[in-house]
């Protein structure tokens, strides 16, 4: 059996996590109870969840940390807190105060050897976990700064599962802290060597879908997150569900990661439309497929998109609901011909299929109306760049050049040096996607490798 551990970290990581919960919960017909309502068709639902005493219930395979106590208590005295195991939602006392390094260095480390214990509980649980899916904001203290002092930690302990992060990139509309630009290229630094795939959450772009197509005027952080569990949803429903075409955690990873250090995808979903439009859900597999691949549906904010710059190296696609592989195979032959994207010249096929046939399922609470099909697309695009560098590159520099703020870090034991080596690295990362593009098809390793012979 294939098993999945999720790690949630600060506040917006937990209720992020308790969002895609739900939705798990309910494709899976598990009540708040932990009972199973109905048997699900082709269902692994074993892979996120643990059956208890002999299938009673079902708790979830899940760890939940945060530095203060407010809203791990939410969860354990909430309605479905049945779902939790008490032993995996662990808090402390003092919260990291928006700041990376009292997340990274005082107030985390004084949590670290608890969490790391609790880990080793739930893998001893487990009989062949392939990995860990780590929700955690990137903008906050406890997010960026704890969440990176354990993505350390499992990169030693864990050196062969997969680790594949779920980052939530702070939006400038929805901005808690003038300090989110540090705290973002800090983890952003670490991720870079400590995560094997990232999925970039953009909340300025996830509240503009919110504005946009679901027509809510002042989204909250509920909207928001309840947007991105459908993605993730779908992202994960191959390893959920039995189909005719899976893709595991292992293969999506080697299909969309060709460089280590270039793994940000972009994702977007289609359809998206508010509950009350019912009558005008898309139907048609052609046109959700050409919706996922325009910026106006993408989870992340691409400002200035051009579809022949901004290359992709990989795509996985992810169809859920009535699609037949021949449809999704005409699609994506469509989708090449019309130019709708474009693929580096290095790496011509670049797609992945997955499908299942059972289509996300509707909460009550949604704002999203119902469909009977959708389309997940995760890309690997060279635009990502642009992100790091106009969002939080730039801002730091500003910030930086007048050394404002950086008291509150090296008072919390982080050297200055950490700073600039993180703001090198994300100027590598900006040259590394630049390359990338500059690349052309060669025969010249071959040629320099090859003997007379013309054996390698
Ligand atoms: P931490 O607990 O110290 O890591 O702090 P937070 O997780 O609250 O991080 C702050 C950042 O996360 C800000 O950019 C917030 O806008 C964002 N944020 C906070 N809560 C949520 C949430 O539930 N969902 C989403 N998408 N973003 C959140």
């Amino acid at each position: 059996m294939r098993e999945i551990i999720t790690i949630e970290i600060g506040q917006a990581g937990i209720q992020l996590g308790n969002a895609i919960w739900e939705q798990y919960s309910a494709e899976h017909s598990i009540n708040d109870a932990g009972k199973r309502m109905n048997t699900v068709k082709n269902d692994g639902f074993n892979v996120f969840f643990e059956e208890m005493q002999s299938g009673q219930f079902y708790k979830n395979k899940k760890l939940k940390v945060d530095l203060e106590p407010n809203v791990i208590d939410e969860v354990a005295s909430g309605p479905s807190a049945a779902l939790f195991n008490p032993a995996f939602l662990l808090s402390g006392k003092e919260d990291a105060a928006n700041n990376f390094a009292r997340g990274h260095y005082t107030i985390g480390r004084q949590m670290i050897d608890k969490v790391s214990d609790s880990l080793r509980k739930l893998m001893d649980n487990c009989d062949n976990a392939m990995g860990f899916m780590i929700a955690h904001s990137v903008g906050g203290g406890t997010g960026s700064g704890f969440g990176s002092l354990l993505l350390g930690q499992l990169a030693v302990n864990y050196r062969k599962k997969q680790k594949i992060g779920f980052e939530i990139y702070p939006s400038p509309t929805l901005s808690t802290c003038v300090v989110e630009p540090y705290n973002a290229l800090l983890a952003t630094h670490w991720l870079l060597d400590h995560t094997e795939l990232s999925l970039v959450l953009d909340n300025e772009a996830i509240y503009g879908l919110c504005q946009n197509k679901l027509r809510i005027k002042k989204p909250d952080v509920g909207n928001l997150n309840r947007l991105i569990s459908k993605v993730i949803s779908s992202m994960t429903s191959p390893f959920r569900f039995n189909g005719e075409l899976n893709v595991d955690l292992n293969e999506l990873q080697t299909n969309l990661v060709p460089f280590p250090r270039l793994h940000f995808m972009v994702t977007g979903m289609s359809p998206i439309f508010p509950k009350m439009d019912m009558r005008n859900a898309p139907n048609d597999v052609q046109k959700i497929t050409d919706d996922c691949f325009k910026p106006s549906y993408w989870l992340v904010q691409y400002t200035e998109f051009d579809p022949s710059e901004d290359k992709y190296m990989a795509i996985s696609l992810n169809y859920r609901g009535d699609v037949t592989s021949k449809e999704a195979g005409a699609t994506v032959g469509w989708l090449k011909s019309n130019q709708k994207l474009y693929l580096v010249e290095w790496c011509p096929t670049g797609f992945k299929i997955g499908l299942n046939e059972l289509a996300p399922a509707c909460l009550e609470a949604d704002d999203i109306g119902t469909f009977c099909k959708n389309a997940v697309m995760i890309g690997n695009n060279t635009g990502i760049s642009r992100l790091f560098t106009k969002r939080i590159i730039q801002k730091f520099d500003y910030m930086y050049s007048q050394q404002a703020f950086v008291h509150w870090y090296v008072r919390e034991g982080l050297e200055e040096a950490e700073f600039i080596e993180a703001r090198e690295d994300l100027g590598f990362l900006e040259k590394d996607y630049l390359d990338v593009l500059l690349e052309q098809p060669t025969d010249d390793y071959f040629s320099d490798n090859t003997d007379e012979s013309g054996e390698y």
